[in-house]
């Protein structure tokens, strides 16, 4: 599964983060994934409990942050939101368009709390 393995290595930079840090809990971790990302954002939330047990990220509370596709027509210059995965302009038609967003998949934040 592909978001398990996603899940699994965002696991290993909370761990990672939670090193450095000397973190003692993790409340949050936010990731920013694209709607032409090829994540499925549920099966990514599903999977990552799984991913995250026995690990510092247990518990943590997983927030998904979405960025709709958008695309930019190389026929009449507009910026335009079409419905994935059907990338046109919204404004002409035209399929010559190049995508400005919606191909992201990083992590954003990963809050952790530290023994003061
Ligand atoms: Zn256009």
């Amino acid at each position: 599964m592909h978001e398990l393995s996603i899940a699994m290595s965002l696991v290993e930079q909370v761990e990672k983060v939670v090193r450095e840090q000397k973190a003692v809990s993790v409340p949050r971790i936010t990731v920013t994934v694209g709607q032409l990302s090829g994540v499925d954002p549920e099966a990514l939330r599903g999977a990552f409990p799984l991913a995250a047990e026995d690990t510092p990220a247990a518990g943590a509370e997983l927030v998904v942050e979405l960025v709709a596709a958008r695309v930019r027509c190389r026929a009449c210059g507009q910026s335009s939101t079409p419905t994935a995965p059907f990338l046109f302009c919204v404004g002409c038609r035209s399929t010559e368009v190049d995508v400005e967003a919606g191909r992201e998949l990083y992590i954003k934040s990963i809050e952790v709390d530290v023994d003061e």
